[in-house]
């Protein structure tokens, strides 16, 4: 059997393999454990280049994860996360996305990938070709689109949901809201947010299409003033959201903002979700119009009452 060659791909290849192997010995068929996986799949496949290490070693901050080949010359391969993380979705995500490097990129790279938490968040492969590749690989082996399907379907996104999803399949939070922003039909971005900046953002298809968009990685941009992630808010504030005005986010639209905080409060994870239809040619006229400063006083008034 000819082996696979694109992401897409192999990821439907160890699907297939799991699903047997799973129903065989009546085992759950989620989450998925990447690091037992990656070892005896590497032995059946390439017994001269396996993966033989998969572990969590001290990195450097803002490194996510590594492909790397063995250090005692044998052409033995491991893939290492940062065990200064202590989610066990992102070091999971993590082992999946150098699996992903493993299957897809070893050839190109001998020397190994170490991979930046940024990475992690680069989907795009238009973007970065490897990064987005390794991505692609671990969201479809980790959340097969019919099943991640299923779980949403008539079901309101909301965190609850997002964070569900994350634990179905071990995955970090990010990753389970950027594998839903690939197949949604609905306008909406997530953003990260770090010391008061965007870090990263991503608007899903849609939304895009309307010219919503950030440049984050280009320019630097500050976190609305108004907005929840900027405003450090409590847990339950954050989580349950607010509607706020136009005038907010990106875009003259009323957007409703979800967001949750990592517990070092590092950084800020909001999910934005716009109206189902952008304005028309005319009310953004009609927008334009108005006084625009006066919405950020309006909602801290309306806060304050
Ligand atoms: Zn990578």
């Amino acid at each position: 059997m000819s082996l696979p060659t694109t992401p897409q791909s192999w990821a439907n290849r160890l699907t297939k393999i799991l699903s047997l192997h799973q129903a065989a010995h009546g085992l759950p068929r989620f989450p998925i454990d990447v690091a037992t996986l990656a070892q005896d799949f590497s032995r059946q496949v390439y017994p001269e280049s396996p993966i033989t290490i998969v572990k969590g070693l001290q990195l450097s901050k803002g490194v996510e994860g590594m492909l790397m080949p063995h250090p005692n010359g044998s052409g033995e391969w491991g893939i290492v996360y940062n065990e200064t993380i202590r989610s066990p979705g992102r070091r999971n995500f993590t082992l999946a996305h150098e699996l992903g490097h493993y299957l897809l990129h070893r050839h190109a790279h001998p020397s190994g990938l170490e991979c930046t938490n940024r990475n992690m968040a680069d989907w795009d492969e238009r973007r970065n070709k490897i990064e987005g590749e390794a991505n692609t690989f671990a969201s479809y082996l980790l959340m097969p689109l019919d099943d991640f399907r299923a779980q949403i379907k008539g079901r309101s996104i909301d965190i609850d949901v997002m964070t569900e999803l994350a634990e179905r399949y071990a995955v970090s939070l990010t990753a389970a809201i950027l594998k839903w922003m690939t197949i949604t039909e609905k306008r909406a971005m997530i953003v990260v947010g770090k010391e008061g900046f965007i870090d990263w953002a991503w608007s899903s298809e849609p939304l895009l299409k309307s010219g919503v968009f950030y440049r984050a990685r280009q320019v630097v941009t500050e976190l609305p003033p108004a907005s929840l992630a900027a405003r450090e808010v409590d847990w339950d504030t954050g989580r349950h959201g607010h509607q706020h005005p136009a005038g907010v986010w990106a875009s003259s639209e009323p957007v409703r903002e979800i967001t949750v905080f990592s517990p070092s409060n590092e950084m800020s994870i909001s999910l934005l979700l716009y109206p189902d239809s952008p304005p028309s040619r005319w009310e953004m006229a009609e927008l334009e119009e108005e006084p625009t400063l006066d919405t950020f006083d309006k909602f801290m008034g309306d806060e304050a009452r």
